[in-house]
């Protein structure tokens, strides 16, 4: 039965962890830690929803490490969510939902999992919020860059706090920071690889940053100042066919170092893949969860090829977040003065 703590003291012990992987000793179920500051209302943080991705984790423990002596600027509420898979250092155990798809707005059916994150959208919506920001790491080769649900001023500016890129989507639901955009300004953050030292040390200025803040501006930020992108699809591999980046006898041959497109804005005819198959096809899935791969994939002698310009995000090497998640995330570029 999957049980929320809550705690509004840091356990003993926390700045010894040497990784997620024993933070399960401490705190054996999901847990939501309260903590005061100077000034309400509170940053909402949440980390390791998405068990293997570490960064949030550290970012955490400097922050805290660098505040043990004196009150926190602001007053800091941190979820730390898949415990359990970040003591095997998974992104979600097999018989476990993805931590990110199951917050009040998605489209998943009702369990566990889903009840636990209504219920710290409620605790945290009866204390308000001051701001919400929810730690990710990625596979490929990325740009840090933060995720709004929301195009309007407050959000842009949480965003351009950490990045210059920001990426608008709408699909897929049931994620954080779209869940808390109805109380506050809300962003997902993406900070790289896992491990990265240079990630952490982003993310804990960023929210130190974010704990200094007095407020969010509601002015729009100066035209050229941040990039926005809107996701259009989510790229995935179809169940029945086979597909690998190194082994020729696989239905589908995706390009070994695709990961080097990502965030690059790509012409049309850029080769993604190369079949034998005849039936062979890459799907992409737009915010309705039509297939429309025909839309933006046509074969060419092969080939597997863009048919529009577009700018993949997200495009990872690893096979197994493939078949779990998605090959990548196509977007197009929105002009920022459409957002005031
Ligand atoms: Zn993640």
């Amino acid at each position: 039965m999957l049980k929320l703590t809550e705690l509004n003291e840091l356990p003993q012990g926390f700045f010894a962890l040497k990784s997620p992987r024993e933070l399960h000793t401490l705190m054996p179920n999901p847990t939501l830690l309260h903590l005061q500051g100077r000034h309400g209302p509170c940053l909402f943080v949440s980390v390791l929803l998405h068990g293997n991705e570490d960064t949030g984790f550290f970012a955490i423990q400097q922050l805290l490490r660098k505040y043990q002596q004196q009150p926190l600027p602001r007053s800091l509420s941190v979820f730390f969510g898949n415990i359990e898979a970040a003591s095997f250092g998974k992104r979600r155990l097999q018989d476990q939902p993805d931590y990110n798809r199951v917050w009040p707005g998605g489209d998943m059916e009702d369990c566990e999992e889903s009840r636990l994150m209504q219920e710290v959208t409620d605790i945290m919506a009866d204390k308000g919020m001051f701001a919400s920001i929810d730690v990710h790491n990625n596979t490929g080769k990325n740009p840090h860059y933060g995720c709004i649900n929301v195009l309007d001023n407050r959000s842009l500016q949480l965003a351009r706090l950490f990045s210059n890129i920001a990426v608008f989507f709408e699909t897929p639901r049931g994620v954080q920071s779209m869940a808390m955009a109805a109380y506050c300004p809300a962003v997902t953050i993406e900070c790289g690889k896992p491990g990265v030292s240079r990630g952490i040390e982003h993310v804990l200025e960023f929210l130190d940053a974010a704990l200094h803040l007095q407020e969010l501006p509601d002015h729009p930020l100066p035209p050229h100042d941040v990039n926005i992108y809107q996701t259009v699809a989510r790229v995935t591999l179809p169940e029945e066919h086979s597909f690998s980046f190194n082994n020729p006898q696989a239905d589908i041959q995706l390009l070994p170092a695709l990961d080097r497109y990502n965030f690059s804005e790509l012409p049309a005819g850029t080769v993604f893949a190369n079949t034998a198959h005849p039936h062979a096809r890459l799907q992409a899935w737009d915010d309705e969860n039509v297939d429309v791969g025909d839309h933006f994939f046509t074969r060419e002698n092969g080939s597997i090829e863009l048919k529009l310009p577009l700018m993949p995000a997200m495009l990872t090497l690893d096979e197994t977040i493939i078949r779990q998640d998605c090959l990548c995330y196509l977007m197009k570029r929105l002009p920022l003065e459409h957002h005031s």
